[in-house]
């Protein structure tokens, strides 16, 4: 990607920028997860033209299975007056937001909702996940990295996959709907079509995944689940360890998963065996709503890069330094802060571009550049002392690229 620096038609005089050194360069890219916008009934409109066969004449034969399939769930609803979409509305609607509200209690922490990697949280919530799956119809087991996964055959048909998943992590105090609307919205779906008589039509297998890492909370290192199958996870990564000293595969483990070195790379899916990969996702922002939309489909897909920049300069004693005789990392950081700010809203007046950069990158750039200073620490940290240096720590750009929509 491009780094944004200022450009030489557009350079200012910022002399505290010249006491910037990058001690600690912390760069590492990695994409979110594909989806930022969707909403399950788009799960459920999407499975009907991409999963199912396209074969009507079989809707009555299906009643049936319907009648006795439906006698199986307690909803609240009479199991015979309820009309179909009495009952479609209970499963996708009061049924998911139900699921949504118990998944949401499942927490490492009293007062806020946390379940990082292969915490007790985490364990609680696998039985409770396949115990949907089943009861939609799915075959569930758990991998070698504690993602769950439910998934149905075809009678006939491709044997090219569609995927349908998201994590069941969370970040500390996370809203309930992250990672657990995409997992319940498909498990709902593909209930509705089991109790429709449905899940038989299926012309290619469908399976959903509640994958064990997506924020990286515990082990500082994001994907977890999701790299491991597909194929992109390197085995050193299970010797990395949280802050207690426990690595992924002791986390692994304890819990009754024995990881090792080969069964890591037999979790990778062979591209050929998945036709594709569906993730609803609530919008983290506030954009949709801004424009009054309920619900969007993405198209592209954040690169981040996190930096930690440390600025030095001389510390002293604020009432006997003059300010003419100052090198204060303080005042340095702000304007620095400033400057990112600054370059992230008008990113034109700052890019050049190399080779690998032309116009249109600059256009997307400054449709989508997004920065952010996360965190800043100072040393000594005392009020009447000039600090000695300033750390600050994710000092993220986010760039938003046009990449091809939901590819596993
Ligand atoms: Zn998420």
């Amino acid at each position: 990607m491009a780094v944004p620096y200022p450009s030489s038609s557009s350079s200012r005089s910022h002399p505290f920028l010249s006491h910037v050194y990058h001690t600690s360069f912390h760069h590492h890219h990695h994409h979110n997860h594909p989806s930022l916008v969707l909403f399950w009934c788009l799960v459920f409109s999407l499975l009907s033209p991409l999963a199912l066969s396209s074969s009507s004449s079989s809707s009555s034969s299906s009643s049936d299975s319907s009648s006795s399939s439906s006698s199986h769930i307690s909803l609240g609803i009479g199991e015979t007056e309820g009309t179909k979409h009495d009952l479609h509305q209970a499963i996708l609607r009061d049924e998911a937001v139900a699921r949504l509200h118990e998944l949401g209690q499942v927490s490492d922490a009293a007062t806020h909702l946390e379940r990082t990697f292969m915490s007790p949280a985490s364990i609680r919530a696998i039985p409770l996940i396949r115990g949907w799956m089943e009861d939609a119809g799915l075959s569930t087991w758990v991998d070698y990295m504690g993602n769950v996964h439910g998934r149905v055959e075809p009678k006939n048909g491709s044997s090219q996959a569609l995927l349908i998943g998201s994590h069941m992590d969370t970040v500390i105090d996370a809203g309930k709907y992250d990672g657990s609307l995409g997992i319940i919205s498909a498990i709902s779906a593909l209930k509705v079509l089991k109790i429709d008589g449905r899940l038989g039509e299926l012309k290619r297998p469908v399976e959903v995944i509640a994958f064990s890492d997506e924020e990286g909370v515990r082990f500082q290192s994001t994907f977890l689940g999701s790299a491991a199958l597909a194929g992109i996870m390197p085995v050193s990564r299970l010797e990395v360890t949280d802050k207690s000293g426990i690595s992924v595969q002791d986390a692994l483990k304890e819990n009754s998963i024995d990881i090792t070195d080969e069964n890591l790379m037999q979790l990778k899916y062979d591209p050929a065996s998945v036709w594709g990969y569906v993730e609803v996702h609530i919008e983290q922002g506030p954009v949709l709503e801004w424009v009054g939309y309920p619900l969007g489909v993405v198209k592209g897909i954040a690169g981040q890069t996190r930096l930690k920049v440390t600025v030095k300069g001389s510390q002293g004693h604020a009432g006997t330094v003059p300010m003419s005789m100052r090198q204060d990392p303080m005042t340095g950081a702000a304007e620095l802060i400033v400057l990112l700010e600054s370059v992230c809203k008008n990113p034109k007046d700052y890019l050049s571009c190399n080779v690998q950069c032309n116009e249109d990158t600059v256009e997307s750039l400054a449709n989508s550049l997004v920065c952010t200073v996360g965190e800043i620490s100072t040393w000594p940290s005392a009020s009447n002392v000039i600090p000695g240096q300033v750390r600050q720590r994710n000092y993220s750009l986010l760039c938003i690229y046009v990449f091809s929509l939901l590819v596993l």
